[in-house]
């Protein structure tokens, strides 16, 4: 088994490649790469029976070339110093990606949630937003978190709630976080987000023919066999738009194992039998795989881990047979996988671009935090009659009458969901072809990651620029 690299290495190597390909100092580059504040806390909690444990956590603010820093906020038993330095770099990456004006950040506690009670896990968070708080590490102008593995709205809820009790005076405390409910601040669609922007990039990168016929795929999502790693947030909205798009689901990996139907899964029903099981095994019709790791092998044209890290590596990649892969998780190919993998001509669309959809709608809701106002309210009653009585005018001058439905549905304003979902769909379609722009013009050499990092690289170099420190 090949030794595994430090995460952080990893998108090191990856910026290393990409930046050959800029024109910037060294001394610029190296700014960019380094990470610029790291916290490591750790604290006591009491447990419900009395016990106390001492809890390890950390959050690591990579960029500061703009404020607030973003990112999410991660519990698993895996979380390290490593691993969340790792993530915020490539949140800075992604955010240069999008252009969306945040640094990068991320935070995770070490812990396995399902080893703790509700009340355990909310007095574990609140108590983190403590620790935060009492070194500035959380702020809307400061570092604002979001959701990530195993955490999710009620989570973020107690975030902005201690935060507020924190800092009563400030009037824009609820932008403290992103990924709240929505009776907390939060914006219609950014839970589907993540998922719906994988949905976004990979109709966009299908949509090219002189890119699909290396592949041996047609143009479109129609039909497509699609393989799911994870089943969480980000792996069933992913399936569930797909599914929707005419994409065929014929795998589905979780923690416990995976099950297979190469003539296609009822995403939703599969989730149906996971809530009244626990479990995704025994889906009727589907074959069970023990193994989770079989699945990502199984026969497909588009991948998807939306679960881990490492998922790909140097040990696998020779069995994978997907044509595309696409990285909905944070860092699922190794770098000795992605350059395997390009080898063989497997298309792999990069994590920093594809998983972007949660940082852009939280973007959004960051947005509509400060302006104090759900976004649409204020034009959509305007622009609906504006709309209708522009549909009458077209009546009388041609002399055909619409009917009620046609009226409401093409008169239709924009509400808050409805301008979120343009918004994504917009920013995953332009980011693409920026990205591919950039790949022609550099060649052969260069794929779709680096491409998307050459474009991060040169978006921040030219923010430090404009500040004056470097020439
Ligand atoms: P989640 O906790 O909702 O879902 C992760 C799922 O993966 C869980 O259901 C878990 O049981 C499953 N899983 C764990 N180990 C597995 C294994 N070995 N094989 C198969 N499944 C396994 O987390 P999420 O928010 O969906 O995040 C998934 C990935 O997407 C992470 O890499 C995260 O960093 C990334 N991401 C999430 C967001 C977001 O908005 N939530 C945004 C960008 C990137």
């Amino acid at each position: 088994m090949a030794t595994a690299i430090p995460f952080f290495e990893q998108v090191n190597y990856n910026f290393d490649k990409a930046a050959r390909f800029t024109q910037h100092p060294l001394d610029l580059l190296t700014q960019i790469k380094i990470c610029n504040s790291i916290y490591h806390m750790t604290f006591p909690i009491k447990k419900d029976d009395g016990s106390i444990e001492t809890i390890h956590a950390w959050r690591a603010e990579h960029s500061h070339h703009r404020l607030p820093t973003k990112g999410g906020i991660r519990y698993s038993t895996l979380v390290n110093e490593d691993e969340v330095m790792a993530l915020a770099a490539l949140m800075t990456y992604k955010c240069a990606i999008v252009d969306v004006p945040f640094g990068g950040a991320k935070g995770g506690i070490q812990i396995d949630r399902k080893k703790y009670s509700d009340s355990e896990l909310e007095r574990i968070t609140r108590r983190y937003v403590y620790e935060l708080a009492r070194k500035n590490f959380i702020g809307p102008g400061i570092d604002v978190p979001a959701p990530d593995l195993g955490t999710g709205e009620r989570e973020m809820a107690w975030i902005v709630d201690t935060y507020i009790q924190l800092t009563p005076e400030k009037l824009d405390a609820r932008a403290c976080v992103t990924g709240k409910p929505i009776s907390q601040g939060g914006v219609c669609g950014r839970r589907e987000a993540t998922g719906r922007g994988v949905y976004f990039g990979l109709r966009e990168v299908c949509s090219f023919a002189e890119d699909m016929k290396p592949l041996g795929l047609s143009v479109g999502l129609e039909g497509k066999s699609v393989v799911v790693q994870g089943f969480g947030n980000v792996g069933y909205h992913a399936a569930k738009f797909l599914q929707e798009s005419g994409a065929v689901v014929v795998g589905l990996a979780e923690h416990d194992g995976g099950i297979h139907a190469p003539e296609g899964l009822d995403v939703e029903a599969v989730l149906a039998h996971r809530n009244d099981t626990g479990s995704i095994l025994n889906f009727s019709g589907a074959t069970t795989l023990q193994n989770p790791a079989e699945v990502l092998e199984l026969e497909c044209d588009i991948l998807i881990p939306a679960a881990l890290e490492n998922q790909i590596t140097g040990d696998n990649a020779h069995r994978i047979k997907a044509k595309i892969i696409a990285e909905a998780a944070n860092g699922p190919t190794t770098a000795e996988a992605n350059d395997l993998l390009a080898k063989r001509g497997v298309m792999i669309i990069p994590d920093a671009y594809l998983n972007a959809g949660g940082v852009t709608v939280s973007y959004f809701e960051w947005l509509k935090n400060l302006s104090h106002v759900r976004l649409g309210r204020v034009g959509r009653r305007f622009e609906e009659t504006t709309h209708t009585n522009l549909l009458h005018v077209i009546e009388q001058a041609t002399g055909k009458k619409l009917s009620e439905e046609e009226i409401t549905k093409l008169g239709h304003g924009p509400d808050e969901e409805d301008l979120v979902n343009s918004g994504l769909e917009d920013t995953m379609i332009v980011a693409y072809n920026e990205i591919r722009e950039t790949q022609k013009q550099c060649g052969e050499a260069v794929d779709l990651r680096t491409a998307s990092f050459i474009n991060a690289i040169n978006e921040i170099a030219q923010s430090y620029m404009e500040l004056g420190i470097f020439p």
